[in-house]
């Protein structure tokens, strides 16, 4: 038999912290050798259920715990500020370990039916002109564990809200994720897999993936990586316009992914998932409410299977567009846009505006303060 070194003898272990919330279970299980598979299922089982410390995993032993502790730590950042909408939305402000700040979003729809809004990165490089986000100055990507444990923090805002105790069951309170917050996921596509495993895990939190929704503001490449490589979860492009000169002054991602190279890649993905794939159109007021901008829509909509989600523009201060303020559009502006929809037969929903209050809405991520 050959010796087995003990947990606590074992010279490579990481002299800095590691936080174990972001890791999928085989690489805990590997991180964590020789602790027994089952021990490792164990904890990574009570990260799942909210165990926030190694002194709350009571199944443990008592020593184990405290070598845990001493090596690593559960989660990597913190809720510093939370902020409640009158419509029930829940904003977190999270400051990462390095300080930077990120915000996520707990949306219900009054029936009881919890989405958790995740942010991939801090700030984002790709700048849309009318997103307070993009406004910002990028920072960094976030790490798997920094994805989690926005989730995590969420479902125990969640459940603390309805009154029921999370680490009791293996059931979860918030039952969709859209990673629609800060940042765009498909420039963070590692570790955002790596975070889906571990929400997706059987052994802990076991959210499908097809409750996941991830946004894009359109990564030819990172639609395809999701195509050919998954995880199966929904996709929605962040549209705007699909008339490209005016989209490459809206969104300047444009000008390196043409919308050619991205329906390429969204019919690489259907034929893969064979799902309908969200066209999410954020509303300017004289911008892109125009006739070209349907018949644009159209063409682009042509061959693929897809649902246009409008979005009125959520206001944030001070942001223009070539030297004119954006504004919300006008009611007659968006009756105009939805008659020509349904004339073409074109569907869509209207996304309903939750967390304003709180500058918790589409678009209104900063984490400034
Ligand atoms: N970066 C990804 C996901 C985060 S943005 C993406 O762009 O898809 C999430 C959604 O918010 C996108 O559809 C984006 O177009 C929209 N959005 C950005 N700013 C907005 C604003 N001020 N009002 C309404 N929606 C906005
Ligand atoms: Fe980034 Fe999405 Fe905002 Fe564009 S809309 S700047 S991609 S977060």
């Amino acid at each position: 038999m050959p010796a087995v070194t003990p947990f606590s003898d074992r010279a490579s272990f990481p002299m800095k912290k590691l936080f174990l919330a972001g890791y999928p279970l085989p690489e805990l299980t590997e991180l964590l050798t020789p602790l027994p598979r089952y021990r490792a299922e164990q904890i990574f089982s009570r990260i799942s259920r909210g165990a926030a410390s190694f002194g709350e995993m009571t199944e443990l032993p008592k020593s184990l715990r405290s070598e845990l502790a001493e090596r690593f730590s559960v989660y990597s950042s913190g809720v510093s500020a939370r902020l409640e909408d009158g419509d029930g939305t829940v904003k977190l402000q999270i400051t990462l370990h390095d300080g930077s700040k990120i915000e996520s979003v707990l949306l219900n729809d009054g029936k009881g039916r919890n989405t958790a809004c995740l942010s991939t990165q801090a700030g984002c490089p790709v700048s849309c002109v009318f997103c307070k986000t993009g406004a910002l100055a990028f920072k960094r990507s976030l790490v798997s564990a920094e994805i989690v444990e926005q989730f995590l923090f969420l479902r125990k805002t969640a459940s603390a809200a309805a009154g029921t105790d999370e680490s009791g069951g293996g059931g979860s309170s918030v039952s969709n994720i859209v990673v629609m917050g800060m940042g765009e996921p498909l420039l963070n596509l590692k570790e955002l897999r790596r975070a889906i495993a571990v929400i997706t895990a059987k052994e802990g939190l076991a959210l499908s993936p097809r409750r996941i929704t991830v946004s894009t503001s359109g990564i030819a490449a990172g639609i395809r990586d999701l195509a050919e490589n998954g995880p199966p979860v929904r996709l929605a492009l962040s549209l705007t316009t699909a008339d490209r000169e005016l989209r490459e002054r809206l969104m300047p991602v444009t000008r390196t992914n043409p919308l050619e190279e991205v329906t390429a890649a969204l019919e690489i993905y259907q034929k893969k998932e064979n799902r309908r794939v969200t066209l999410e159109m954020v509303l300017l007021g004289g911008v892109n409410t125009r006739q070209k901008d349907v018949e644009a829509l159209e063409r682009f909509a042509d061959g693929l299977d897809v649902i246009v989600n409008l979005i009125p523009w959520n206001s944030v201060e001070g942001m223009s567009f070539e030297g004119r303020a954006l504004r919300e559009p006008e009611k007659g502006e968006f009756a105009f846009f939805t008659g020509l929809l349904e004339k073409r037969g074109i569907p869509y929903t209207r996304r309903r505006r939750k967390g304003r209050g709180v500058g918790g809405a589409c678009g209104q991520l900063g984490a400034t303060d």
